[in-house]
């Protein structure tokens, strides 16, 4: 096995161990592997293992791979393992002057943070006829510098964003803080469940309210044990 595929089955085992001590099905978690930094033959590679949701944090480098993907998934390069087309992931903060870029190529935003930002994102669907699927960023872990929508301020912002019709309000992002204390990056992710579960209940936002996106290399694990049905995970899977 190749060094890839070898830590992708790490990521997978691992993913199927937290989900078996949360007596969860694997099946509702997507795995969106984050290509940032890293060399289109380690891309191709994933795309052979089954590999279909691939995750960007910038604009630039989202639209040049997503190019050089295309490219070689129209070379039929991927078979044998034609589990169909590719979706791109924009997983870092985004620019209203950049939506227009990345709307043609993403299937989903996961950054959305301001109702500005949620609205030109629907102005520019609109144009294009689309209804891209959008995930409410929330700063679950109470750092100023961090991007996201406070917690106490991220019900009144989905309500607004919910009635945007050429968009989906689809669920919500959060990133733990970069610390060892297991403790600490539960508590960000309960908050997000709890929240995640508020807002469902509340009618506040439609049917499609559905994923939690959370969970990276170093504490996918405990987002899965908390109810991560979205991961993002990148240097598990590429880094020597
Ligand atoms: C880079 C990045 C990830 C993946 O991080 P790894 O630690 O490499 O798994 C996930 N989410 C966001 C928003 C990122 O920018």
């Amino acid at each position: 096995m190749s060094k890839i595929a070898d830590k992708l089955k790490r990521v997978r085992d691992n993913i199927n161990a937290a989900c078996s001590r949360a007596s969860r099905d694997p099946a509702e978690i997507k795995l969106v592997v984050v290509t940032k930094s890293v060399e289109i033959d380690e891309i191709q590679e994933v795309i052979r293992l089954g590999c279909r949701d691939l995750g960007e944090n910038r604009v630039q480098q989202l639209k040049k791979v997503a190019a050089q993907v295309d490219e070689f998934m129209a070379k039929g390069s991927a078979d044998p393992n034609p589990s169909g087309p590719v979706n791109w992931h924009m997983i870092g903060h985004l620019q209203r002057n950049k939506v227009k870029q990345v709307l043609p190529i993403i299937s989903m935003v996961h950054s959305v943070d301001t109702l500005r930002l949620a609205e030109e994102i629907n102005t520019e669907s609109a144009t294009l006829n689309i209804c891209p699927m959008a995930l409410l960023q929330v700063n679950t872990s109470m750092e100023p510098q961090k991007f996201g929508v406070p917690v106490g301020a991220a019900i009144h912002l989905a309500e607004q964003i919910a009635t945007l019709p050429n968009l989906k309000l689809a669920g919500l992002m959060t990133m733990a803080p970069l610390t060892r204390d297991s403790q600490v990056i539960r508590d960000c992710f309960v908050r997000a469940r709890e929240l995640f579960i508020e807002m469902r209940g509340e009618g506040i936002v439609g049917r499609e309210f559905n994923d939690l996106s959370m969970g990276m290399s170093s504490d996918y694990e405990i987002a899965v044990e908390e109810g991560a049905t979205i991961l993002r995970i990148g240097s598990a899977i590429f880094s020597r």
